[in-house]
């Protein structure tokens, strides 16, 4: 898989894809990402890359030409998700992340300012993109966010896939708490049934935590989940 992120600010991007995860995933070739400067596609000899807003009302607006441009040169054949990161966007989920994990290529651009001129999401934008709503100065920390959702779910990536298939959202409910060493911290012990050794007690019992907590924290998602006749039972017991 390629990830293409585009940027005026390709530097803050450096340590974030040497490290952890993204960095093993590179080193090992599971996936291939790369920054481009958005500077050099800017005709003009000051590579300006922004202009003022038709219409007035300050603050400047990311042109159309550098972005189109560099699209076009990234894509390598296929059809690329191309994500315009806004705050208008799509919210960005799980789900989605899952969906573009599918992708061979993915193009992420990142606005600034006041945000990119609206006839580069005409063209050639596939998937606009939001990550909350809030707004933020710029695209980056949302191309981080999601580089990192979904090249976690490339096969290989995360070393046990069993901690992906219980992740929060990925089975529609939260994920069961999580305990390690020592048994019993500052007065508070680890449940234990996860000290008994009984793998069946322990399945049981962390389906129920996570029943128990999505029902409480996230009711909107518990809604959607069809529950089963054992499902039921850990709830009422
Ligand atoms: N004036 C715009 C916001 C511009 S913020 C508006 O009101 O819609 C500048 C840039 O930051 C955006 O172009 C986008 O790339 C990024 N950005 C800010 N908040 C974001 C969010 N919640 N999700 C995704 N991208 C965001």
């Amino acid at each position: 898989m390629k990830i293409d992120i585009i940027s005026i600010f390709p530097r803050l991007f450096e340590p974030f894809l040497s490290e952890s995860v993204l960095g093993k995933a590179g080193s090992r070739g599971l996936v291939n990402i790369k920054v481009t400067d958005l500077r050099p596609f800017a005709e003009d000899k000051h590579n300006t890359t922004d202009d003022t807003p038709y219409g007035g009302g300050g603050g400047m607006v990311m042109r159309p030409a550098p972005l189109v441009k560099a699209v076009e040169n990234l894509k390598n054949g296929g059809r690329p998700r191309v994500i315009l990161t806004t705050p208008q966007g799509k919210l960005f989920n799980q789900k989605l992340a899952q969906e573009f994990a599918q992708a061979e290529q993915l193009i992420i651009i990142c606005g600034r300012y006041r945000g990119v001129d609206e006839r580069v999401r005409q063209l050639v934008v596939t998937d606009s993109v939001s990550i909350g709503d809030y707004v933020l100065g710029g695209g980056e920390l949302p191309a981080m966010m999601i580089t990192e959702a979904v090249v976690r779910l490339i096969p290989g990536v995360v070393g046990n896939e069993d901690c992906i298939r219980a992740d929060s959202f990925t089975s529609g409910l939260l994920e069961y708490p999580n305990y390690t060493r020592p048994e019993e911290f500052m007065g508070l012990s680890v449940p234990t049934v996860l000290t008994s050794g009984n793998h069946a007690e322990v399945g049981r019992w962390r389906r129920r935590e996570s029943l128990l907590r999505t029902r409480t924290l996230r009711p909107d998602l518990f809604e959607k989940i069809e529950l089963t006749k054992e499902d039921r039972k850990l709830l009422e017991s």
